[in-house]
């Protein structure tokens, strides 16, 4: 089977097609300035050079036609024609409460995404865009969106409310929903498979550290508490974002700068996190070579990040009533080995014992413990790419066997 990997930002298009025998991608790319004069497509077949092509494209429809006509491309298509692509996955940001798994695309589902676009405005009007753009060009291909927050839907009550009157939460519906939930589910699949043991009965800390930040207390497979909130502000303090403060600090700054709530909530959002901390960089590897050279408040920014994953671990732990293993993915979490060491060092309690040797991997599926670690530390490049293929792999044969 073969399937188009697709994840639709405002003006930006990413997309991978994945052979599903062999589990990699046949090409990927990604086309920029949809909607403005220049658009740029970068495609990358598996086999060749990568092609870079220049054109108009004044919507998401145009941006899709243009990159499936790269794919057939004579000279470097990866396929002879459109017929031979499957199904396509589209990665959806906000499925808000409707939606707990992966879904076949359909009106209903349509409309779901259309409804939480006050949840996710930012995101959810681009994929709604990007699936209406494949329908059109593509109508007899099934579909499949594979939403970011769907995974954290097996939250119990006591993790997804807030301390907030019950009737903000029907009306509004203000909770936590959580993100970054295929990656997280991916991971810990992987997890279950590199420690041989099955997923049911394993308690997991995932640990997604890029530049967006989130970690996630999977019980048995199931999501049971995770970092990032109503928004994916909340949490851990990441590149550019706050992560967790006192919510009174929002009207305090709006009084003592005259600004608006949207102006303080893009300001939490773009100019916080470790680059408002250390004045240097959203970069973790401008903010450790900062740090080597003495630069105090990258280190501080560093210390900063690295006690608030530590927090997060101990209380997740306190959640799962054990941790069987801690994960570390995304950017930073599969390519630093001085991050992973500063968190785990005060993780001995929890039955951690880093093997520093081991730890110097970078992005690749390791067991990074010392021989008999009760809690087992493992590097595990994320792929939501593949995860968002299996899911959608799954439901397009379910459909087939039904009809
Ligand atoms: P995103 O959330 O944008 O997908 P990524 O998962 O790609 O982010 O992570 C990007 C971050 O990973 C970078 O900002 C950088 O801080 C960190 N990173 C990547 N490689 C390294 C490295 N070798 N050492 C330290 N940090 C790294």
């Amino acid at each position: 089977m073969k399937i188009l990997v697709i994840n639709c930002g405002s003006s930006s298009l990413k997309y991978q097609l994945m052979d599903m025998n062999s589990r990699t991608p046949l090409a990927k790319g990604l086309v920029e300035r949809i909607g403005l004069p220049g658009a740029i497509l970068t495609h990358r077949p598996k086999d060749g050079e990568k092609e870079v092509i220049v054109g108009d494209l004044p919507d998401h429809v145009a941006a899709i036609a243009m990159v499936l006509d790269a794919i057939v491309d004579p000279e470097y298509g990866v396929l002879k024609s459109l017929d031979e692509i499957d199904a396509v996955g589209h990665r959806v940001l906000h499925g808000g409460e409707k939606v707990s798994g992966s879904v076949l695309i359909d009106e209903q589902v349509k409309q779901a995404i259309e409804e939480c676009i006050e949840l996710g405005p930012l995101h959810n009007p681009a994929n709604l865009a990007g699936i209406l753009a494949c329908e059109k060009i593509m109508p007899k291909t099934p579909q499949v969106a594979v939403f970011d927050t769907a995974f954290h839907q097996t939250m119990p009550p006591e993790a997804y409310l807030y301390g907030i009157p019950y009737e903000f939460y029907e009306k509004f519906k203000i909770r936590r929903y959580g993100f970054h939930g295929t990656s997280h589910k991916y991971v810990s699949q992987r997890a279950a498979a590199l420690l041989g043991k099955r997923i049911e009965k394993l308690k997991l800390i995932s640990c997604h550290l890029g530049n967006g930040s989130s970690i996630t207390a999977i019980k048995g497979g199931k999501s049971v508490e995770t970092s990032m909130g109503f928004t994916p502000l909340e949490g851990l303090m990441m590149g550019t974002r706050s992560g967790d403060l006192d919510p009174a600090i929002v009207s305090f700054i709006m009084n003592k700068m005259s600004w608006s709530g949207d102006q303080v909530t893009e300001f939490l959002n773009k100019k916080s996190g470790v680059l408002g901390l250390s004045g240097v960089s959203s970069d973790f590897r401008d903010l450790e070579n900062a740090a080597e050279q003495g630069n105090y408040r990258a280190q501080l920014a560093i210390d900063v990040f690295v006690h608030d994953v530590k927090k997060y671990i101990g209380a997740y732990a306190a959640v799962l009533d054990g941790v069987d293993a801690i994960i570390f993915t995304a950017g930073l979490g599969e390519n630093s080995p001085l991050i992973r060491k500063s968190i785990c060092d005060t993780l001995g309690y929890l039955g951690v014992s880093l093997d520093e040797e081991k730890n110097l991997t970078r992005g690749q599926e390791v067991d990074v413990s010392k021989w008999g670690a009760r809690c087992r530390v493992l590097v595990i490049p994320t792929n939501e790419e593949l995860m968002i293929a299996l899911d959608t792999e799954e439901i397009v044969n379910n459909k087939n066997k039904a009809s």
